[in-house]
């Protein structure tokens, strides 16, 4: 058995058995593991109060392919705490979380999703919750996974749809449909170009959508987002009550 030593991102944990835990673990080099943590519960020793969502760390952990890789021990790079002081915050950080452990297979190597997560948390920790950075993270994680809904073209008829901030547009599942094809244009052109210029700049913060902006966005993103889902997502709802965005994308 092979012990390597890796960062790691927590994506949820578990409680299992009487004293052990499962960590769900995003890290660079190997993607996704599932590691279980042998007394996890009843011994601090190894893993002290590591093993959080949210939490960046340094793992040990023997990798086992077929099954549940083992982990050794953790440090803590951070817990991200400021993340759970505002419940707004806490539920996006959660949402986030759910949806890269949902899209990426088990390991599977991701440099750019683990950096855009990795990104999303620090600025959780540090900016006061605002509904651009969800879908600023939405429009980039279906970029990184070659699920990008068109922006540019019509996905029914082809057509070119250059940027115009006066047009506007119809959502469907795989993008932008053009006001021929589409009967009701409910996105105007100025929310597309912040999309647009969402994928361009590679910072959190930067974009910003104001309600009306976050919820034409949010048409076009839930739809690409239930399209690639099996179920679905455990965290759409509280995300929803703390952020008083109507659940109204068939994420639920
Ligand atoms: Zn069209």
């Amino acid at each position: 058995m092979h012990q390597e030593s890796s960062e790691a991102i927590v994506l949820s944990v578990m409680d299992y058995g009487e004293a052990d835990r499962i960590a769900t673990l995003f890290t660079p080099e190997r993607g996704k593991i599932r590691a279980l943590a042998r007394n996890a519960r009843t011994s601090r020793r190894r893993f002290g109060g590591a093993l959080e969502p949210f939490a960046r760390l340094q793992v040990r952990i023997v990798l086992r392919d077929d099954r549940l890789s083992i982990l050794h021990d953790a440090d803590i790079i951070t817990l991200h705490p400021a993340i759970r002081r505002d419940l707004a915050t806490l539920a996006l950080a959660g949402y986030a979380s759910e949806l890269c452990d949902r899209f990426l297979p088990d390991h599977h190597a991701n440099h750019r999703l683990f950096r855009l997560l990795a990104a999303c948390l620090a600025h959780l920790e540090s900016a006061p919750y605002d509904q651009s950075d969800r879908r600023f993270f939405e429009i980039n994680l279906l970029n990184i996974l070659g699920y990008r809904p068109s922006l540019d073209q019509c996905t029914r008829c082809g057509a070119g749809l250059p940027p115009d901030p006066g047009a506007r547009y119809v959502a469907s599942a795989s993008g932008l449909l053009c006001s021929e094809c589409g009967d009701e244009g409910r996105i105007a052109g100025e929310t597309v170009m912040l999309l647009q210029k969402s994928l361009g700049t590679g910072r959190f913060g930067v974009v910003r959508f104001n309600e009306q902006q976050a919820a034409e966005a949010g048409r076009l993103l839930d739809m690409a987002i239930t399209a690639h889902l099996d179920r679905p997502l455990k965290s759409i709802g509280f995300l929803c009550e703390m952020t008083q965005t109507p659940p109204c994308h068939n994420l639920s």
